[in-house]
């Protein structure tokens, strides 16, 4: 058992299990969570008292969560000097289940992404983010409803590595003279560099865990999403590697959409469809023809853009939720930032963090409650009372705060 300098681990409540692969939940575990740079504080006040509802409306004394507060980010730095303390990470994989809200990333320079580098320490290699329509939620489309996607981002490896260096230092120019002198290279004077690594293991590992979570949720397709036709020797092979991992790994229950092309539908009507598009493509192809898009397996950065604007189609981030999931290990977390400019005003959604938390409940087999926060949810944009994000896009709904909001969510379950 990990110790503790700065967090308190609850006095009750046990940690939830990993053995011979499955997840073993006791009826009263320790959650970590980290509340968050910027909006992220006002947001989680909200969505536990959402959380605790719905599992006293689920199960009532028989199961509860003992939520333990472990520091990351802006806070931790100020009252602690550590932006990502160790023994952050340390209860993240003793307790194995937890949930976070977003913190900051300066641009161009500071400290490397928080976020990312959990992700990459912890071996959380797919962040998924499910996409879908809640009726009644204002959007730009005509058919919003068509929308329906499960996006697995890898979230290890690609640019976002962080291998990279800054124009005019001496790792940039010596290797950019290494490019030059051993393999011919063109490179600029005074270029930044930046790799971008890609591997067998983690593209197959992430498209498998699309292809059972596709299998396992009947959907229709799982789509690779790469820009092959440009990188390809990393995002070319991610879509070979894909395709390999489908026939090697799941050959009787998926059939190539090439395959179907040419006429072999009778044998295997029922099989998970995969196929591929070029990313450019792909981001007119779901705003053009949603439907025809389900689970969808994508390199780092890739996902990072097309789940923000799948989130848009359908509304916007303030209900976009995700996960970061490896092998007994997940952090949950929405899909957007810190939104700096609402913080501690009250008023920023916290619909994402709630659906991340509906993720997280499912994750640990409490579907029960999953189900009633996404009732509350829909109840609670039915009554168009919502917040300012929500409120712009929906002709006479009334503006809540972030509070209201999830006092209406806690009366939706109920309605
Ligand atoms: P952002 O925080 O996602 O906010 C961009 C815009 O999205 C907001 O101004 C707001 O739009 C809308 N939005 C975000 N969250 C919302 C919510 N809960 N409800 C309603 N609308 C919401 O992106 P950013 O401003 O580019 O990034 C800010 C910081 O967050 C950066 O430091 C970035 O590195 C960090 N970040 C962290 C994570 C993470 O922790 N996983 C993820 C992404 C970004 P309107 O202005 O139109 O209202």
């Amino acid at each position: 058992m990990a110790s503790y300098r700065f967090a308190t681990r609850p006095s009750d409540g046990d940690a939830i299990a990993f053995e011979n692969g499955v997840l073993r939940v006791p009826d009263h575990p320790v959650i970590p969570f980290v509340e968050g740079d910027g909006t992220g504080p006002d947001i989680w006040r909200a969505s536990v008292r959402v959380f605790d509802a719905a599992i006293k409306k689920a199960y009532g004394d028989a199961r509860k969560v003992s939520w333990m507060k472990v520091y990351a980010g802006e806070e931790s730095h100020a009252k602690h000097g550590e932006w990502l303390p160790d023994e952050t990470l340390d209860a993240f994989k003793e307790f194995r289940v937890s949930i976070k809200g977003p913190l900051s990333t300066p641009v161009g320079g500071g400290i490397r992404s928080l976020n990312v580098t959990l992700r990459q320490v912890l071996d959380l290699y797919a962040c998924i983010r499910p996409v879908r329509y809640f009726e009644g939620v204002g959007n730009p489309m005509k058919e919003p409803e068509k929308l329906n996607v499960v996006i697995f981002r890898e979230n290890t490896e690609d640019v976002y590595a962080g291998i990279e260096w800054k124009a005019g230092s001496p790792e940039a120019e010596e290797i950019a003279q290494f490019l030059r002198s051993r393999f011919g290279k063109d490179i600029r004077e005074h270029s930044a560099i930046g790799i971008k690594p890609m591997s067998e293991f983690g593209s197959r590992r992430l498209v498998r865990m699309a292809i059972q979570y596709a299998l396992e949720n009947d959907r229709r397709s799982l789509t690779l999403v790469h820009k092959g036709n440009i990188m390809k020797y990393t995002e070319g092979a991610f879509r070979d590697w894909g395709y390999a991992e489908a026939s090697s790994g799941f050959g009787a229950q998926t059939v190539t959409e090439a395959d179907l092309a040419r006429g072999g539908t009778a044998a295997r009507a029922d099989a998970l469809i995969v196929k591929d598009r070029i990313a450019d493509a792909m981001f007119q192809q779901l705003l053009l023809r949603p439907d025809e898009y389900d689970v969808i397996a994508t390199p780092n950065l890739n996902g990072d853009y097309l789940s923000d604007a799948a989130a848009a189609q359908v509304g916007g981030l303030g209900l976009a939720p995700g996960g970061n999931v490896g092998d007994g290990v997940a952090v949950f977390e929405a899909t957007h930032g810190t939104a700096p400019k609402y913080a501690n005003l009250d008023k920023i959604n916290p619909g994402s963090v709630v659906l991340s938390g509906v993720m997280m409940f499912e994750y640990m087999g409490w579907k029960e409650v999953g189900a009633l926060i996404v009732r509350g949810l829909e109840r609670a944009i039915k009554g168009k009372r919502v917040t300012y994000d929500l409120a712009r896009q929906m002709p006479g709904a009334t503006e809540v705060s972030t509070s209201s909001f999830g006092d209406e969510i806690i009366k939706g379950m109920s309605a």
